[in-house]
This record gives C-alpha cells, structure tokens and sequence, in this order.
C-alpha cells in the first residue's frame, strides 16, 4: 500500500513537472545558456523518486538539477526485495546503478547538499543549499519523501527495517515461519494480524499497554492461534539490529525473530509546507 502511495505520489509530480512550457515557445534556451544556474526544473530529493522524475525530464530535453542529502527512509535495511530485477540489493546499490543511468544524459545534474530554503519567484522557483550556493529553475520537484518516527523503545530504532519491520511484501519471505510479533493495538494490530499470518502461523500481537481490541476481535484472533501480550516493553534486545527478544517492564521477555509495525510519519522536508504546498490529513503532499 505504502509502496503504491509512493508510486502515485512520484507520478503525479512528475505529471505537473512535466507542464513546464516548451523552450520553443519560452525561448528560454537563450537565457539557459547565458545563465548556467537555471534550470528548467529542480527536484529535490535524489532518491528513487527524484532519480525516476530526473530520468523523464531529462529524455524530455528538460535541464534538471536534482539535489539529495542521502538520507532515504530506507538506509538502514540491508536488501530490498520485491522490486522486479533489483531483488535483493542493497538500497544504496539500487541508487548507485540508478544514479549512473541518469547521468549519461547531459540534461541531468546531481549535486549532494541539502536544500535549507526555497522561495516562489516571478520566474519560478529559487532554492538555497546548505553550502550557501543558490539555483533558479521554473518548476520544482519535491521527491523529498517522509521520515518515519521511532516509538521510545530502546532497541526499536537499531532494528528498523532488519528485523523491525513495515511491510511483509517488502520482507516477509526472509522471516517466513518463523516466531513473529506484531506492535500494534486495535484495528492496525487487527489488519496487521491479519496480513502477517500469511507469512507464519506463530504470530503474536503485543498491544504495548491495555488492549484496545473489541472483545470479536480478540475472539477472531484466539481462533486463529494469535495470542495477544499487554504487558508494557521496556527494551528490544538485538545483535547489529537483528532482534532477540522483547524485555517487558516486569522483567519477563518474549523471543521472535521479526516484528512489525506501523509508523506515524513526517514529511521528510519542511519546504513544500513553508512554500504553500497542503498536507492531507495523512501526511502526504
Ligand atoms: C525500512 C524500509 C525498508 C524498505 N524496504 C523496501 C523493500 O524491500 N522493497 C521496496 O520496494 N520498498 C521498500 N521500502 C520502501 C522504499 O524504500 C520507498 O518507497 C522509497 O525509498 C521511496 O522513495 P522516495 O524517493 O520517495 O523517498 P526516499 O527514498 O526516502 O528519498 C528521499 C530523499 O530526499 C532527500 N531529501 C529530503 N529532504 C531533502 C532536502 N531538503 N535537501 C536534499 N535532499 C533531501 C533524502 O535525503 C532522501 O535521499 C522500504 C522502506 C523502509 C522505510
């Protein structure tokens, strides 16, 4: 689900990045080459979706800087799966191969910095990065993605994306069958049950805290075999973010190989949101 968001939203810019007016009609070749500094678009954000969004405009004769701080939501996971004929690489590996493609087209400049303010401008848009330098482009792209945020559980944050996980289809198949746990509490731990069990039949729901669950869900889940742990954490034991065991406040603990969550999220960027651009109430631009 989160994956086809993510699609939709990086398509959906890309369509509006899209509509920058022909230079044939703008004549603004001319004033391209004069100035080296504006670009037709900028996008913000080198990661998956900027890279995709750069390779369009670039094959569409657009000049298109793209800037990214590397920091994707993804650093932390050690292979990616599920994406069609880059199973099993690394993030960085998949970006790199990405990155080399990209640049073969002249149209295309990659800068690593971070982007700290951006402003409207008669002309378009102006952005300033970290190292004080400045660029003009008459579109911008924000393929800045989001920022998941870590519950206070220490532990929680070593492991996410390794062996805390988000998404089964992203990496269920590594953990299938094995002793697996689910933080969640009401409806998400219902549907994030109900999802998970395909990958194993030893599942366990840990509410973190009194159950919210109505008593029929709970009944659905005891005839399923899922039990249900209240009692409040108090750590996660791991090795180099691989999971031991769940250490509640009462000192009692609970082995399992992998466990899944639903994070709150941010925008990973304030711009969009300092530049005029409405969130919706889930968050996305
Ligand atoms: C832990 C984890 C594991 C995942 N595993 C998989 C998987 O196995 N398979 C799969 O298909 N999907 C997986 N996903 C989903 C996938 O990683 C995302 O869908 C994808 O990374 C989204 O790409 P994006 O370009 O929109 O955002 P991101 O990859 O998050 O990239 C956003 C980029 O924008 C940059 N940026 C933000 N603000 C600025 C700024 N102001 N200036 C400069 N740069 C900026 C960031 O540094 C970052 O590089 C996983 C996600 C997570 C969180």
């Amino acid at each position: 689900m989160q994956q086809r968001r993510a699609f939709i939203r990086q398509i959906s810019l890309l369509l509006g990045a899209l509509t920058v007016s022909s230079p044939l009609l703008s004549n603004s070749k001319n004033a391209r080459m004069k100035d080296q500094k504006q670009y037709d678009v900028i996008i913000i954000g080198g990661s998956y979706a900027g890279l995709a969004a750069a390779m369009a405009l670039g094959r569409a004769l657009r000049t298109v800087l793209v800037v990214d701080n590397g920091k994707p939501c993804n650093i932390q996971t050690p292979y990616s799966h599920n994406f069609l004929t880059n199973d099993g690489k690394a993030p960085s590996e998949i970006t790199a191969i990405a990155k080399a493609q990209v640049i073969q087209y002249k149209t295309v400049t990659l800068l690593n910095d971070l982007v700290v303010r951006s402003l409207e401008t008669t002309a378009g848009y102006e952005i300033e990065l970290a190292n004080g330098h400045s660029y003009r482009s008459k579109k911008l792209v924000f393929a800045t993605g989001i920022k998941d945020i870590m519950p206070a559980i220490p532990g929680f944050a070593a492991c996410w994306g390794i062996s805390v996980l988000h998404c089964p289809y992203c990496h269920g198949y590594e953990v299938r069958r094995q002793k697996t746990g689910v933080l969640a509490n009401g409806d998400v731990a219902m549907e994030l049950a109900a999802l998970i069990s395909n990958w194993t039949d030893d599942l366990t729901v840990y509410t973190n805290g009194p159950s919210l669950l109505m008593p029929e869900q709970m009944a659905k889940l005891q005839k399923h075999n899922i039990s249900i742990v209240e009692d409040k954490i108090a750590r996660i034991d791991h090795e180099n973010g691989y999971i031991n065991h769940i250490v509640f406040d009462n000192g009692s603990s609970k082995s399992v190989s992998a466990l899944y969550a639903r994070l709150p999220f941010l925008q990973h960027s304030s711009i969009p949101v300092e530049l005029g651009c409405q969130l919706t109430p889930d968050g996305y631009i």
